[in-house]
């Protein structure tokens, strides 16, 4: 017998244990009403036909994404999204990107892996992407969509990732990866929890605008970042976790030049 519980916890564990073996089926437990959850599972292949020289890299890569694809889809719920069962991570012997992720394949560039070993992150972040499972959006929306998968992977799977301090005179929440993962990790810290878990349902659904930011937060995303550059545009989850939120802290005269003071520039 499945307890209801055991499910809430599978489903919101992201700090907790990793999940053994998410296989656990519990076809009559009352979902709770955020989303649909049931233990999600995917049956991961690894080709290394390109790159026999890898295959113990491969089945790193095959355990952090097993382990993963639960989180990730618990940080990305959205009604009635059935998740897809299946991933192929295949090496390729002439890639030029690290690795990319298109519908059910996770391409992976041998060359890479043999030069950083250790980016297991780069596969974390390609897993979010076939979790994302985003349709086009009316808007290119590209710097979005990376920076939510920068998000999860750096905020959520390494936060001990020194990251380097967002230039404030240069940067744009456009600019996609971390620094939109900073930006999307501050607004969620400052206005809402929930803010990415609100784009993400919107991006699956199809519609996906910059306007979502209004929507969610009462400051469109320019306004918004706006307020992130004059927070000192935390770059790390150790900054944003320091940050001021809007609920419990009311602004003291925002400008105080030297205070928020986050990690240094390298
Ligand atoms: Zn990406």
């Amino acid at each position: 017998m499945h307890t209801p519980i055991l499910m809430i916890t599978l489903a919101l564990g992201l700090n907790t244990e990793p999940p053994a073996t998410p296989a656990l089926t519990t076809a009559q437990t009352p979902t709770p009403a955020a989303a649909p959850v049931s233990a999600p599972s995917l049956t991961i292949t690894v080709s290394t036909e390109q790159a026999p020289d890898l295959a113990e890299w491969g089945d790193k890569a095959k355990t952090i994404c097993t382990e993963w694809w639960p989180k990730i889809l618990a940080e990305l719920p959205s009604d009635g999204f059935k998740p897809r069962e299946d991933l192929l991570i295949e090496f390729k012997k002439n890639y030029n990107v690290p690795a990319a992720a298109a519908g059910g394949r996770i391409m992976v560039n041998a060359e890479h892996v043999r030069r950083n070993p250790g980016d297991l992150g780069m596969m974390v972040h390609e897993l979010v992407h076939i979790a994302q499972a985003y349709p086009g959006q009316k808007e290119n929306l590209g710097w979005l969509t990376e920076g939510i998968a920068d998000y999860i992977r750096f905020w959520k799977y390494e936060p001990q990732t020194k990251q380097r301090q967002i230039n404030i005179e240069k940067a744009s929440y456009r600019d996609a990866y971390r620094t939109t993962a900073a930006f999307l990790a501050w607004a969620c810290h400052t206005y809402d929890t929930t803010l990415v878990t609100k784009l993400n349902a919107r991006l699956r659904a199809g519609k996906g605008e910059a306007a979502m930011f209004k929507e969610f937060t009462g400051m469109t995303v320019d306004e918004l970042w706006a307020e992130f550059i004059a927070a000192g545009a935390p770059s790390s989850p150790e900054a944003t976790a320091k940050a001021k939120t809007k609920k419990t802290d009311n602004i003291k005269s925002t400008k105080a030049p030297g205070t928020a003071s986050p990690a240094p520039e390298q």
